[in-house]
C-alpha cells in the first residue's frame, strides 16, 4: 500500500478528523461557534446547512465527525448527557407495546430511565444475566422485544459480555443490540466492528476526560439499515433537543484528542493496582477484567485492546470497611463519575447505585469502585494500602 492509501490510525483520526483548519484565519483549533442562528444566504439559501443551534452548530458537527470516526461509524450524535442518549435510542428506535432485554448489571441510572420513565410510557424492560445465552434468546423469543441492550465492561461489577454472541442472538430474533461502550471507549473496545447495530456513550467519563463537562453520544455504523437508525435517532436529537452546547461540544473534542495515551495510562495504573491488591488480606475480591482470575478474562481479552481504568474491590470487613476506606483516601477523591485524569472513589451502594437498592441490579454493600486516574501509580497503590491499614 502506497504512502497515500494508509488508513489513519485512532490517534490521527482523533486529533485531525472533524479538526479542519479554519478557512478565514488558519487557525489550528477550530473555533468555537457559540451563536445560537445563522443568517442565510438569503431566504432558504442556507450557509453550510446551519440556521439553528438546536438543529446544527460546527462545533457540535466537529464533534460528531470526530465520534463516528472513531467508532468506525458513519453517524454520531452529541447530546446533554449520557442518559439523554439513551432516552433518543429508546423513543427513536422503540414504541409503546415493546420492551427490551437488558443486563442486571447495568448502570443504576440506565436502569431507573427505563423502569420509571419509559415503563411509564408502556416500554416495558426485562434484566437478566447476559452470559446466559440460552435466557438472552428465550427472552427476545418473545415477540414484543425488540431491542438488547449490554454494558461491557459493567459499572461497577465488571462484568463482560460477549458482543459478538449477542449480536448473532439479537439479529436471529430481529433484535437490534445496542452497546453502551462507556467504560471502555472506543480506543480499547469497538461494538461496531463485533457486531452492534448501536454504540451509546456518556461523554461525560473518559471521553471528556477531565470531569469538566456532562455528554452523551450515539453512533451508528454503515449501509441502509444504520442510515435508518440514524434518521430516526437525528430526529429525536433535533425534535426533543437534548443537544450539548458547544462549549460542552469543544470540551469534548479536545479530550478526545488525547484519548488513546489517556486509557493507555488508566489500563496500566489499573492492572498495577488491581494485581497489587490481589490477595491483600483486607480484600476479599478484585474486580477487573485484565485479571487471570477474572471470570472472563479471555473474553475480554478478545474484544478489547486493553483492559480499561476501572476497578472494583470487594472488602473482607464488610460494608463498615468499605465505607471507611472509601472516606479515608488522599489521592482517590470520594465523589460520583469516573473516566477523568484524577482518581476518584465511590461508593455505589449509596452514591451512584443508590437508586437500585432493593432490585435485581442491587450491588454489593462491601464494593468500593475505583476510577484510577492517571497519577504516578506507586501513589495510588500507597493511598489505597495506607487507607487498608487504616481498618
Ligand atoms: N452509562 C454508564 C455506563 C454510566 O456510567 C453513566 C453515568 O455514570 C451513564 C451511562 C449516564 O451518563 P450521564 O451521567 O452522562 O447521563
Amino acid at each position: 500500500m502506497s504512502e497515500n492509501q494508509r488508513t489513519p490510525g485512532f490517534s490521527t483520526h482523533a486529533i485531525h478528523t472533524g479538526q479542519d483548519i479554519d478557512e478565514v484565519y488558519g487557525a489550528v483549533v477550530p473555533p468555537l461557534h457559540l451563536s445560537t442562528t445563522f443568517a442565510p444566504d438569503g431566504i432558504g439559501n442556507l450557509r453550510n446547512g446551519y440556521d439553528y443551534g438546536r438543529a446544527g452548530n460546527p462545533t457540535r458537527t466537529a464533534l460528531q465527525q470526530q465520534l463516528a470516526a472513531l467508532e468506525g461509524g458513519r453517524h454520531a450524535f452529541s447530546f446533554g448527557s449520557g442518559l439523554a442518549a439513551e432516552d433518543a435510542i429508546i423513543r427513536g428506535l422503540m414504541r409503546p407495546g415493546q420492551r427490551l432485554v437488558m443486563g442486571n448489571d447495568a448502570y443504576g441510572g440506565t436502569y431507573r430511565l427505563f423502569a420509571r420513565v419509559h415503563g411509564d410510557w408502556g416500554i416495558t424492560n426485562t434484566p437478566i444475566d447476559l452470559a446466559d445465552h440460552e435466557r438472552v434468546a428465550a427472552e427476545l423469543q418473545h415477540s414484543d422485544a425488540t431491542l438488547l441492550w449490554v454494558e461491557t465492561p459493567s459499572n461497577p461489577l465488571m462484568g463482560v459480555t460477549d458482543i459478538r454472541a449477542l449480536a448473532d442472538i439479537a439479529h436471529a430474533h430481529d433484535a437490534l443490540l445496542v452497546v453502551d461502550n462507556t467504560f471502555a471507549t472506543p480506543y480499547l473496545q469497538q461494538p461496531l466492528s463485533l457486531g452492534a447495530d448501536v454504540v451509546v456513550h456518556s461523554t461525560t467519563k473518559y471521553i471528556g476526560g477531565h470531569s469538566d463537562v456532562v455528554g452523551g453520544a450515539v453512533v451508528l455504523g454503515e449501509g441502509n439499515a444504520a442510515d435508518d437508525l440514524a434518521e430516526k435517532v437525528a430526529f429525536q436529537q433535533f425534535a426533543v433537543g437534548a443537544v450539548s452546547g458547544p462549549l460542552d461540544a469543544y470540551l469534548t473534542t479536545r479530550g478526545l484528542k488525547t484519548l488513546g495515551v489517556r486509557m493507555d495510562r488508566h489500563s496500566s495504573n489499573a492492572l498495577a493496582l488491581a494485581r497489587h491488591f490481589e490477595g491483600h488480606p483486607a480484600v476479599e475480591r478484585v474486580l477487573y477484567p485484565g485479571l487471570e482470575s477474572h471470570p472472563q478474562h479471555q473474553l475480554a481479552a478478545s474484544q478489547m485492546r486493553d483492559f480499561g481504568g476501572m476497578v472494583s474491590l470487594q472488602l473482607a470487613g464488610g460494608e463498615p470497611a468499605a465505607r471507611k476506606v472509601a472516606e479515608g483516601t488522599k489521592w482517590f477523591i470520594l465523589a460520583e463519575s469516573l473516566g477523568g485524569v484524577e482518581s476518584l472513589m465511590n461508593y455505589p451502594h449509596e452514591m451512584t447505585h443508590a437508586s437500585v437498592r432493593g432490585t435485581e441490579l442491587a450491588v454489593p454493600e462491601n464494593l468500593l469502585r475505583l476510577s484510577v486516574g492517571i497519577e504516578d501509580v506507586e501513589d495510588l497503590i500507597d493511598d489505597v494500602e495506607k487507607a487498608l491499614a487504616g481498618l
